[in-house]
């Protein structure tokens, strides 16, 4: 399940699970998404812990990694590149092989057989339909979950990564079956502009399902606390921060996530909409950061809490997504034009032509990524500009404070040192670590004499 939010550490958009399919493209497309449940552990003597960054007092002239630990971001990142592309094409050959098949076709007979409502008609069909295509994928999953465990990211154990996925499926089960009975229904009354209706019905569900998520969904995966009851002096110290730009974030917004049960890697992220807006760091980063870094990090969220990046993720995801319903509105008639019998679907709207579907936003979506990301890259600097802001003066050193943050999410995290042009536009949410260092140790408005851009003199 990807839920919207904006973070401080890199991360890839995950395939968007066909589940969500529609509303899908545009979650992932979305500027920080992330499942804060997928990373795990590790075993790895190279622990973030065993190596606690925050001892370092050398002054940082640029983002750097010990030799070893280099060679290990490097070798991890490549690792994840492959993962990231062959789960693309290995997801395009599962709705192939499930056309090929024509599973669609027979869960369509069974549905139909079963009752003649279509709504129950789509509690039968749609679950049975996502949970094939889930099951096809496992194995890329399984993949990753290893991977990160391996590299000493995640120490989820296999138990509760196998209680995590299935509690994702029947998420994507509940979401999957009133999509796609709305789907089939606009289809049904609109055949040429159902592209544009289904668009229009699925945004406030995503609303709705965004709203919801920090306090429903969130918790099925992660334990919450709030923070003032873990750690009221960090809470202070954070309040200076909010104070320091003449801002208002109740402390009853700010929320720990106990990551350390399953992750090493640290983070921090705004998430939820409306009245379940919070901000929320994870204990990790706690744990392996100092109260200034800390409130570096914090002052980098802020920047998304104040400047509503949420929403203007949203707004730029749900545009993207009107987009790619569009185009997939136009490939999917192309396709079933010289293909539908043979795949044994009558018609747009059977349910069977799902895969169909599915198939084309998987690969819009692919190729609509680097969009996503170079939108998810300019405010992730906005929001690093706002923490260097809001930051400055109110300890010692600020930039190489903001710096050291930096370099202890890479050597945490193990993010790609130098990724190349390519996969930087492709995958990267985040500027890489290297540009965001730089720009902490050069932002300087202060030294020209001029005005910040976010956080005025006072
Ligand atoms: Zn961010």
């Amino acid at each position: 399940m990807t839920i919207p939010s904006m973070r401080f550490a890199p991360h890839f958009c995950k395939r968007a699970s066909p589940l969500i399919l529609v509303l899908l493209v545009l979650l992932c497309s979305l500027a920080g998404i992330a499942q804060a449940q997928s990373s795990a552990a590790g075993q790895n003597s190279l622990t973030a812990q065993a190596q606690s960054p925050n001892q370092n007092t050398q002054e940082i002239k640029a983002y750097s990694l010990p030799r070893e630990l280099y060679a290990k971001a490097v070798k991890y990142s490549r690792a994840q590149y492959i993962l990231y592309f062959a789960g693309f094409a290995w997801g395009v050959i599962v709705l192939l092989l499930v056309l090929a098949w024509r599973l669609a076709p027979k869960y369509r007979d069974w549905a139909e057989r079963a009752t003649k409502v279509r709504f129950l008609q789509a509690v039968i069909f749609a679950p049975i339909l996502l949970l094939t295509i889930a099951v096809l994928e496992l194995p890329v999953d399984i993949y990753g979950h290893w991977l990160s465990r391996n590299y000493g990211i995640s120490i989820e154990g296999w138990t509760s990564w196998i209680g995590d996925w299935a509690k994702n499926q029947g998420l994507s089960f509940i979401l999957g079956i009133f999509l796609v009975w709305i789907l089939y229904a606009i289809i049904r009354r609109s055949p040429r502009h159902w592209w544009l209706y289904f668009w229009l019905a699925a945004l406030p569900i995503l609303f709705f399902v965004i709203f919801l998520s920090p306090t429903v969904i969130d918790p099925m995966f992660n334990r919450f606390e709030p923070l003032q009851k873990t750690d009221p002096q960090l809470v202070t110290a954070l309040e200076e921060v909010v104070h320091r730009a003449g801002m208002n974030i109740p402390p009853d917004r700010m929320f720990l996530m106990k990551a350390s049960e399953k992750t090493n890697a640290v983070d921090a992220y705004v998430t939820g909409i409306g009245s379940s807006k919070r901000v929320v760091v994870w204990d990790t980063t706690i744990q392996k950061m100092t109260v200034p870094e800390t409130m570096f990090v914090f002052g980098h969220e802020m920047g998304h809490y104040v400047l509503n990046h949420v929403y203007k993720g949203l707004v730029f995801g749900a545009l993207l997504a009107l987009v790619l319903l569009y185009v997939g509105f136009r490939a999917v008639l192309w396709t079933l034009g010289r293909r539908s019998s043979g795949w044994g679907i009558r018609s747009v709207d059977d349910w069977a032509s799902l895969p169909v579907l599915l198939l084309w936003l998987t690969i819009l979506g692919f190729f609509a990524s680097p969009i996503g990301d170079s939108f998810s890259r300019h405010i992730e600097h906005q929001a690093d500009q706002y923490g260097l802001e809001v930051t400055h003066g109110l300890f010692p050193n600020s930039k190489q404070v903001a710096a050291q943050a930096f370099e202890i999410l890479g050597e945490v995290d193990l993010a790609d040192p130098n990724p190349n042009p390519f996969i930087k536009v492709w995958l990267f949410s985040h500027p890489p670590l290297g540009e965001r260092v730089e720009f902490a140790l050069t932002y300087d408005p202060w030294a020209e004499g001029k005005e910040p851009e976010f956080v005025k003199n006072r």
